[in-house]
């Protein structure tokens, strides 16, 4: 009919306005780069960009709250109980075999073979993390305080403001320390350590903007799971509150389709201010230049292939065109390296463009987007290779197994921002006993892997979200079932 005509048109033009804003972004942003602009420049010329990060990381509470209440209380127990374990199930393998990839890559390509001529097997002094303190680390998370910085938050947005304009060395420990999900305890020993030799080595290749946010998400799912599960088990009672939530979501969404129109003008001069920022790319030869073909390789063959086929093997469906309905969640992770603040468009793409059944992205999506890393699990386990391999230190394959244990625990626990994954490599690094000041051998290019592994990370959850209610169609079809049923005898 025309009306679907006149839909599909709608639907690819944006697609189309949004891959224009990304050409036009990096051209603008090379035109710009010979003008050595200013930090404050850069920072006035990219707050089209900052704004947009800063829109959608305001809808993701809401949106994670309403999305996980609505979505659990709705289903029965029985139904979000099977749900569920298959979403976990799902998660972990592919979070393993992206960190399999990767392992296997990085010991073809060898990218950091043969440099120092001294080896460093173990640099000793610092105190590896115990898995014990790690793990209760990852449940303190769970179980918290939802907005911990509530009230200050405008002096915080301050202090950032000041310190940015009075040194960048600043920053870079601000970031850090803000990433960080899990500061408690030693962890927090190791990591001023980190951050010292940060400071002292790095400078420019952080980014200023500090605009993490203060939710922990990790935290807010847990929170909202219980609450649905509650809420689901109070019948007549606690209507009222499922109606509350299902509308709130329902408005959320509605605030998202305003803000997706923005979008492409955003992620130009998210993508832009990135470019001017970057330093010299002639200088990213050798090493760190095979370290990041690396880390590209593996993710494409994740995201590519191995998750397409997965998705093929379990449904029977083209993958590709499943992925070709997500582009514009692709191209917005791509923009603003953060897993949560691209969740409300993952969810718009999933809903709108590939129907996949709203019972299913409600549950499944906020929880994927904070815990199922795909792209990060890969990325920890070819960078913590790398730097044994520049260290010159042969691996064993326990050693190589402790890896792959942590590099998906450091996956798990990265929150959904912008290079929270270089910051859970501690774990990784200290559980072999590598030097964790290696972690500045690969910051450089680390904000450029970050975008990659942000867009394997969205990918991996919205497949799965495609791969889960494909397991559970037939729940889903007996809710339908009773639902029709109720209405009715009424
Ligand atoms: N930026 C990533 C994400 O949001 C996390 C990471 O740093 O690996 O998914």
């Amino acid at each position: 009919s025309r009306n679907s005509i006149k839909c599909f048109l709608k639907r690819n033009l944006f697609v189309l306005f949004t891959v224009v804003a990304v050409a036009l972004g990096v051209v603008l942003g090379f035109a710009l780069r010979p003008h050595n602009l200013s930090l404050r420049n850069i920072k006035y010329f990219a707050f089209p960009g900052e704004l947009l990060m800063r829109m959608l990381q305001m809808l993701v509470l809401p949106l994670i709250v309403s999305s996980l209440v609505t979505g659990i209380s709705s289903l029965d127990s029985r139904a979000s109980g099977k749900m569920g374990v298959r979403a976990v199930v799902y998660y972990m393998v592919t979070t393993l075999i992206a960190v399999f990839i990767g392992i296997v890559i990085v010991m073809i390509i060898r990218p950091g073979k043969g440099s120092r001529d001294s080896p460093v097997a173990n640099s000793g002094n610092i105190e590896p993390v115990q898995a014990a303190d790690a793990f209760l680390d990852l449940i303190r998370s769970c179980v918290t305080e939802l907005m911990p910085n509530l009230g200050c938050s405008f002096l915080q947005h301050k202090t950032v403001y000041k310190k940015v304009v009075h040194t960048r060395n600043v920053t870079v420990t601000l970031n850090l320390t803000d990433f960080f999900n899990m500061t408690e305890s030693n962890l927090s020993v190791n990591l001023s350590r980190v951050l010292h030799t940060v400071q002292e080595t790095v400078e420019e290749s952080v980014p200023v903007s500090g605009s993490s946010g203060g939710v922990n998400a990790l935290g807010l799912v847990v929170f909202s799971m219980c609450f649905g599960l509650v809420i689901g088990n109070m019948k007549q009672q606690g209507q009222a509150l499922r109606d509350f939530f299902d509308c709130l979501n329902e408005a959320i969404m509605r605030l998202v389709a305003i803000i997706i129109w923005y979008a492409p003008v955003g992620i130009l001069f998210l993508i832009a201010g990135k470019i001017v920022e970057m330093k010299d790319l002639a200088e990213v030869g050798g090493q760190l230049g095979m370290y990041t073909v690396s880390v590209i390789v593996g993710l494409l063959i994740h995201g590519l292939f191995v998750l397409p086929l997965l998705y093929f093997l379990v449904t029977r469906r083209n993958p590709y065109s499943f992925i070709g309905g997500l582009l514009q969640a692709l191209i917005t992770a791509l923009g603003t390296s953060s897993s949560s603040a691209t969740l409300p468009i993952t969810f718009r793409c999933l809903e709108e463009n590939n129907h996949v059944d709203k019972r299913v992205t409600r549950f499944v999506l906020p929880v994927g987007a904070t815990i199922n890393m795909d792209g990060t699990a890969l990325y920890e386990a070819v960078a913590a290779i790398f730097i044994a391999q520049v260290n010159d230190m042969e691996l064993n394959f326990g050693q190589i197994l402790t890896i792959s244990i942590t590099a998906t625990a450091a996956s798990i626990g990265a929150a959904g921002i912008p290079q929270a994954g270089l910051v859970t490599m501690v774990i990784v690094l200290t559980s072999v006993g590598l030097p964790t000041e290696d972690i500045t051998l690969i910051i450089a290019v680390d904000w450029f892997l970050d975008r990659l592994r942000t867009t394997t990370n969205v990918l991996g959850d919205s497949l799965g979200a495609g791969i889960v209610e494909h397991l559970s169609r037939r729940e889903l079809q007996n809710q339908n079932a009773e639902v029709c049923n109720s209405v009715i005898e009424e």
